[in-house]
This record gives structure tokens, sequence and C-alpha cells, in this order.
């Protein structure tokens, strides 16, 4: 490339940049403006060709524009993927440069393009997102090996043609529909449902990007100082996170967060992003330049280890263009209507900060069944999705998609097919749930006519109203850490007065069960005291941190009478590992009980202690605490956690147990017959009880209520009617009897094997 005359070093990349933004400018003809395009970058590189390929939905690369080659070449000549110089370019997704391009091996002669007598060859890949959207290449007459600095700008180039393309400003124009540039082909992705439900909408990244009017910089100087400056932002942010002690040492965040200490400081990602200015990008692009380049690497690494680095890089690259953001890109975006948000990852707190009015879906990478995101998105009604491996690289922002809560899938740009399929599902689900709105006031009952309570979990007031339209009982659960975990400072006493009140208040006749503060763990809130612990679900959380802090659990117990006065206050204590704890926390209750006597408030008219049993020390010996309580609730969630001693957290671990299985089923029946020993009442509380078939196991095992997110009432409902409980329990206890000596097939597979005899009717259980 560029043998006689100048190099495009001495030419300048910023002119030909500023060339290219220029004629963005003008508003012409698409098909002209590439055409210009492809001329300029030709006059200013000194290259004899200038050509542009642009990626068709089957894959091929269609030639789009030339300066050079032969005009009636453009639209007629298709590479099938893989073929030529160009598909070697784009297999690779990297720059490939020849001197001499007819005697390389995988050199494609096409006679329409008359490109015989050109010999040096140099493509780059056209990145949008780490996905190739086109090939850029330069020919020369003579033999030439382009340099490192030829290349650069090549690939400056080939960013803002990626940007160009992918804002639709060249689609837009007429004349030029019949090319597809944005790559739109189908995918399905498989993933773990988190939260029910189906939905159609808009896929919206969770990450900030970069507004394409905004790529060519007129100031080199200028960007490279407010990079500069971002970069000791970032720096600063990411070490004071690891030592405000807000990241517990040993968790995976803390871990991510190390590593982004490391690459913020990595001199050669640096420099990658400095060079990327000094050819002519603003900063922001700079940055988008750089990661579009690791995740295109990303997407061809096999290296589990290595991907994960490069996620970590990609994450840093979002925090780095958050420190970027110019005041006016501060404004809160508007989320489009029927918003899907796809992320790595999202916690509770983020989650809750969404428009609701306008959020309808959530797909992550990572995400747990247990874990709160997932229990904030079943609260809220929000189907939800997790697990998609290699997601963000496969979706683009303003994809159309499909998330299926029931069974885990991710549909981007769906066939019309597809879609059409979908249409009547969602349909029917609707037909389904308005069927189920008839029942709602109907008892609940099993098969052989076994009488069942079902109450709702919550934690925040906008769910209360689905009290009525489920048909609840009332509210077995109500998280009360939710409303921490949604404050930047801690909720005043009255604040907490106002909550629970209201909470009573919407709940009318029906009662309400309120869980003290569970916080630590994953339940972090920005004023929790800093911890430091290796082993967070097994550390200082929930009442240990009660008791020994005891302002945050008298104020709480305040707030709660007060709140109650004159009606029945339910208080249940989670996280009991021994009855002591339970002893001490009744007296704390007691003291504030005189307390408020005494200044005249008004009391509940009776105070119900209730007892968590989610830590396997109170499951299997519980007399001690049974003792000291009115009623009981099981947490599965934690007691399957910490009998399995696996992380709830941890999606590696957290569903590689099942509670389907002799030795947890064994355990859960235990804790039901010492609770009716003591003549306690015990409901189930944890995600289990909302999963129809293990709803049913636990009627079988002798629960008679289950609490659980709204939206899975009637789906446990509609499976308890047909479950015939004199033959599951025999089966379940014959079972648990046999214990793991059951054979080969495991015993959630022959429970439904074996509908039947056990006594389920599977077609309630799998109705989607
Ligand atoms: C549980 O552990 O099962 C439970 C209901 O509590 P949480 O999920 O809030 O920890
Ligand atoms: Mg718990």
């Amino acid at each position: 490339m560029m043998p006689d005359t100048s190099s495009p070093n001495t030419r300048g990349p910023r002119r030909l940049l500023s060339r290219i933004r220029d004629l963005m400018a003008v508003h012409e003809d698409a098909q002209k403006r590439l055409d210009r395009l492809t001329d300029i970058i030709a006059a200013e590189t000194g290259s004899d060709v200038c050509s542009i390929y642009l990626v068709q939905p089957s894959g091929a690369l269609e030639l789009s524009a030339t300066h050079g080659l032969n005009p009636g070449a453009v639209h007629a000549v298709r590479l099938r993927a893989g073929e030529g110089l160009v598909g070697v370019v784009a297999r690779k997704a990297r720059p490939f440069a020849v001197e001499d391009a007819p005697a390389h091996p995988n050199f494609a002669y096409k006679p329409e393009t008359g490109e015989e007598p050109y010999k040096s060859f140099v493509g780059v890949p056209i990145l949008r997102g780490g996905r190739l959207v086109g090939v850029l290449t330069a020919q020369t007459a003579s033999m030439w090996l382009t340099t490192e600095e030829e290349i650069e700008t090549l690939q400056t180039v080939a960013m803002l043609l990626a940007e160009i393309v992918a804002s639709g400003e060249l689609v837009r124009a007429e004349g030029f529909s019949g090319l597809e540039v944005r790559l739109s082909k189908p995918e399905r992705l498989q993933g773990l449902a988190l939260s029910s439900g189906v939905v159609r909408g808009v896929a919206v990244k969770q990450e900030p990007h970069v507004v394409s009017a905004r790529l060519v910089a007129d100031d080199a100087n200028a960007e490279e100082a407010r990079l500069n400056e971002a970069v000791a932002r970032l720096r600063r942010s990411v070490d004071q996170l690891l030592v405000s002690g807000r990241v517990p040492m040993g968790t995976p965040s803390r871990e991510v967060l190390e590593t982004y200490r490391m690459f913020a400081h990595d001199r050669g990602w640096l420099s990658r992003l400095g060079e990327a200015i000094r050819a002519g990008l603003t900063a922001e692009a700079a940055v988008e330049r750089v990661r579009n380049e690791h995740r295109a690497r990303l997407m061809k690494t096999r290296d589990t280890h290595f991907q994960e680095r490069l996620h970590d890089l990609e994450d840093l690259a979002n925090r780095l263009l958050r420190h970027l953001a110019r005041p006016e890109d501060n404004r809160a975006e508007v989320l489009p209507e029927n918003t899907v948000l796809i992320a790595r990852s999202v916690g509770p707190a983020e989650l809750l900060e969404y428009d609701r009015t306008r959020l309808v879906g959530v797909a992550v990478e990572e995400g747990s069944l247990t874990g709160h995101a997932a229990i904030v998105a079943k609260a809220l009604g929000i189907p939800m999705a997790g697990r998609f491996d290699g997601m963000l690289d496969r979706v683009e922002k303003g994809d159309q998609v499909i998330l299926d809560g029931e069974f885990g899938l991710l549909h981007v740009r769906p066939s019309e097919e597809v879609s059409r399929a979908y249409d009547e599902r969602i349909q029917v689900l609707a037909e389904r749930q308005r069927a189920f709105a008839h029942l709602r006031d109907a008892p609940v009952q099993t098969a052989d006519g076994q009488p069942l309570t079902l109450s709702m979990n919550a934690g925040l007031l906008v769910e209360m109203n689905r009290l009525e339209d489920t048909g609840a009982a009332g509210v077995g659960l109500f998280r009360t850490e939710f409303q921490f975990m949604v404050a930047d400072t801690l909720p005043r006493l009255s604040a907490q007065i106002e909550l629970y009140r209201a909470v009573h208040e919407a709940a009318g006749d029906k009662p309400v069960v309120f869980r003290t503060l569970d916080l630590g763990g994953d339940k972090m809130t920005p004023f929790t005291p800093s911890m430091r612990e290796p082993n967070p679900a097994l550390g200082w959380r929930a009442l240990r941190m009660g008791l020994d802090r005891p302002a945050l659990i008298r104020y709480q117990l305040r707030a709660l009478l007060r709140a109650s006065g004159g009606r029945e206050l339910n208080v249940l204590f989670p996280m009991i590992s021994v009855a002591d704890e339970l002893a001490r926390v009744r007296e704390v209750l007691e003291t504030e009980l005189r307390l408020a006597r005494r200044h005249g408030h008004e009391t509940p008219d009776k105070i119900r202690v209730g007892l968590m049993v989610e830590t396997p020390a109170v499951a299997f010996a519980p007399d001690a605490c049974l003792e000291l309580a009115d009623f009981v609730s099981v947490g599965a969630n934690d007691l399957m956690q910490y009998f399995f001693a696996a992380d709830r957290q941890n999606s590696r671990v957290s569903d590689r147990y099942d509670a389907i299985s002799a030795p947890a089923l064994g355990l859960l029946k235990a804790v039901q017959k010492s609770c009716a020993d003591h003549g306690k009442p015990v409901t189930v509380c944890g995600e289990l009880a909302g999963r129809p078939l293990e709803a049913c196991v636990l009627a079988g095992l002798g629960y008679r209520s289950l609490s659980m997110a709204a939206g899975s009432i009637s789906l446990v409902r509609q499976a308890l009617a047909g479950c015939d409980l004199s033959r599951l329990t025999p089966w379940l206890e014959a079972e648990i009897h046999k214990g793991a000596r059951s054979g080969a097939m495991s015993l959630r597979e022959r429970l439904l094997c074996d509908g039947k005899t056990a006594g389920i009717a599977r077609e309630r259980i799998d109705q989607n």
C-alpha cells in the first residue's frame, strides 16, 4: 500500500477522519455516501482500491461499495463465509495484510471485480459490539507491505464505519433498501428460568454507549487529557471500593475488583486507548474501539479463564465510559416501552431503580434462582431468566427479543415463525391468567380434599395489591430489608413505622408476617457496617448483627409495635442457630413492649413470635427453639444452601443439588413432624414453595401452609388441585426410607415417571 507517494501518516489519519465526518454531515443518497467514503479513504491513504464488504443475513460478505474495482461488481459479488482474503479477515476478526495477494493460497479471484492487477492487500474487520458487521479493504497495484500505523488508521476508520452502519444512517436513505447492514440472524439462547412469564420487547443493554455523533475529536490533546482524568477517577473509585470494605474479601465481586485494579493500571490497555485518540477519535470512541477488539477476541477464544478476564475488562470499559460521560450524557435515559434489560448481572437494588412502567423483562448472563435479584423480579412480576452464556456479545441494543421466563429462553431477533408461535403462547398464558382469576376465591385443596393455605411473599409496598388478584390468604413473609436495600441512608423510625402501617392497611383483614432485618450475606446496603468476611453467607448477618448491634433491631421492633397498634403483630426472626438467640431477641421485644406501654402508645392486640428454620442446627434439633416460638417458617433457600453446602449466590453450585432428593426430603419431613409434635403452625416460605412440583411434595410431607411469590400462587393452586396426597404421602415416605439406595434415576425423575402411582397430575405441573 502507498508505495510511491506519502504515507497515510504524513497525510494524517486525523484529516481522513474529519473528511469522513464532513461527509456524514451531508445528506445524500446512502449508496452515494458509501461510495464517496471509499473514494476518500483511497485518496487519503494513497491506495488504488478501497472496498467495503458488509455482512448479509446469510453470513456472506457482499461488496457494498468500492473505489477502484469494477463498479458493476457492487452488490453483485458476494463472498461466502471464509472465502478469499476478505474471508480470512472475517474469520479471524483481525486485520490481515499481504504483499502479494494473488500469490496467497486463500486468494479467490472474482473476474467481475477486475482486481487482477492489484498486488498488496490489507483488510480490517468492521466490528460492532464484538460482532462482525463487514470488512474494509485497501489494495495497491504494486507490492507493498502495509505498516502497523497504516493498519491502525484503517481500524480507526472501520470503527467509524461500524457506528455509521449501526446508526442506521446508511440504510435509512432511499435506494439502499436492499442492503441489509445489521447482523440480523435470529438466535435462540438457552438459560435458566428465574421468574415466570413470557414477554416480547426491545433489548436495552445495561451499559453506556457512545453517541455516534461524537466519534471524531477536534483536539486530540484535550481528548487525551479527558481520558487521563477519567482513568484517574476510575482508579480512585476502584481503589476506594476495595479499601472501603463494602466488598468483602473472598467474594466474587472482590475478585472482579482486584482484576479491575490490575487492568486500570495496565499499560497495554491504556496505551491502546492513547493510540486510538491520537489517531483522531474522541476518548469515548477510543474506549469503544479498544473494547470492540477485545470483544472480538473474546468471541474467538475457548479459554474460560481468559474469557472471564476479558469480561472484566469489558466491565471496566463501561465504568470508564461512565467516568467520561459529559453532563448532557448523564441525563437519565428514558427506557423504551417494553424494555428487556440485557445485563451481565443485576443486583436487587439496581433492579428496583428501573422504570417499572417500561421494564418488562430481565435477561442476565449470571443469576441464580434463589438470588435476591430473581426474588425481586418475581415480587415485581417481571419475567427473568439467567445463565445466558455469551449473551452480551450476541444481543445488540434495540434488537427485538422474546424472553421466556417459563423455560429460560431468550429469542433474539426472532423469525416470523417463532414470533407467531409466541404470540399464540402469550395469548394462551393471558387466557390462563383470566381463568385463574375466576378460581382465586375458591378454597385451595388437593384432589383428595386436603385444604392448604397459600400466602404470598413480599418486600415492597407496591406488591401488596397482589394480595387481591392472587387470592393469597395473607403475607407469609414480608422481607423488611428491601426497604433498607433501596435506601441511601438508614430508614428512620418514622419511615419504618409508615411502611409497616401501610402494609397492614393494604392487607386489610389478612395476616402479615413481618420478618426482621435479614441483612448481610448478599443483602448489602450502602450503610451497613463494613465487613470483610471470607464467607459472608456464614458470616455476620441477620439476627447475629441485630444482637451485636441492638440499636438496629430495637428500632425495628419499636417500629413494628407502633405500626401494629390495635392489630395482631406476627414477627419472624431469621437465621437462628441456637435457642439462646431467640430467647435474647424475645427479651428485646419485651423491653420494647414495656417501653411502648409506658409511653402510652397503642400496642398490638396480640403478638406472635416466629422462628425461621434455616440453619441445619435448628432443623436437626429444633425442640429448644420451638418451645420459644409461636409459629415457624421454613426458609428453604438458606436451609438448602447450608444443608448441601452450596452457596445460593454462586451460579456454579446453586442448582447443583436437588431438594427433591431423599436426604433433603427426610430433613424437611422431620422439621414438619417436630412442629406438629409441638403444636406449632408451620409455613414453608423459601422459593421451593412456589414451584408446582415442589409444592405438591411439601404437601405430601405434611405441610399445609406455603408462602411464595405472588406470581406462583395460581400455578401452585392448580398443581395441588391435581395432587392426591393419599397416594403421594406413602410414596414419598417409602422413597425417604429407601434413602440414597434407590437406583439410577433421580427421585425427581421417578416422581414424574411414576406420576399416576404417586398421585401427581403431571399435566398440571408442566403446564407450559
Ligand atoms: C429463605 O432463606 O428461604 C428465605 C425465605 O429467606 P431469604 O430468601 O430472604 O434469605
Ligand atoms: Mg433466608
